[in-house]
């Protein structure tokens, strides 16, 4: 297991419950607005024993409802199924952030995962100007089709950097309505500088109505 850090406390990663979030090292995809990108390569050199994870959370027993298995993509680790029970044995709720670049490795984890956090992109057909993979936006979504049809809690989000065209982000929202998505949350682009980066769409309410009404949650932020 490749841990690039745990973060001790949060209520943002988790809706709703109090967490500790486990980035882990890897992602197949080089999103320009990444702000892991730190976490992309695969690096042994400094990651975090997984004992050592395990300790801290067996401190947080009691105090924190949640851990995130976060990253980076964390379903790059081949052994996350069994990274997961070994924290759900402690009695934590289980909470997952993916971009779906796995979609075997996914229908292996849902069973175990009791919410996940669906990072879309692009139109499924555009991925390839953002993540610079070819075929991911049709991993992405066969992964969302799986989470779809699985009994798992989720939230699909988009982040909305400045290359996007706000008529693209409105039919990746359509396309992930008629799929049947009923969570949805649209984010602010950061740079490397925790500035936001702002994008025209988050002071359009038509274009964000026509967003919003497709869905029974619509979260900005
Ligand atoms: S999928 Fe996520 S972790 Fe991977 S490059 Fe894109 S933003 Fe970064």
């Amino acid at each position: 297991m490749l841990v690039g850090g745990v973060t001790g406390l949060t209520t943002l990663d988790y809706p709703g419950f109090l967490s500790v979030v486990i980035f882990f090292r890897g992602c197949p995809w080089r999103c320009s607005y990444c702000h892991n990108k730190h976490l992309q390569a695969v690096s042994s050199s400094e990651s975090l024993p997984w004992e050592d994870v395990l300790h801290l959370l067996k401190t947080r027993v009691g105090f924190i409802e949640a851990a995130v298995f976060s990253g980076g993509e964390p379903l790059q680790q081949m052994h996350l199924p069994a990274a997961i029970e070994d924290v759900k044995r402690m009695g934590f709720r289980i909470g997952l952030h993916t971009s779906g670049a796995f979609p075997e490795r996914l229908a292996l984890v849902l069973p175990l995962v009791d919410w996940v956090g669906f990072d879309i992109k692009h139109e499924f057909e555009n991925y390839y100007d953002i993540t610079g993979i070819p075929e991911s936006g049709f991993l992405a979504q066969r992964s969302l089709n799986m989470l779809i049809s699985s009994n798992v809690k989720y939230e699909v989000r988009m982040t909305v950097c400045e290359s996007l065209d706000s008529l693209a982000i409105v039919n990746a929202f359509k396309g992930i309505a008629a799929q049947g998505v009923k969570t949805v949350a649209l984010q602010k682009c950061r740079d490397e500088n925790e500035n936001i980066v702002e994008h025209p769409i988050f002071s359009d309410k038509v274009l964000l109505e026509d967003i919003s009404k497709r869905f029974e949650s619509f979260s900005l932020r």
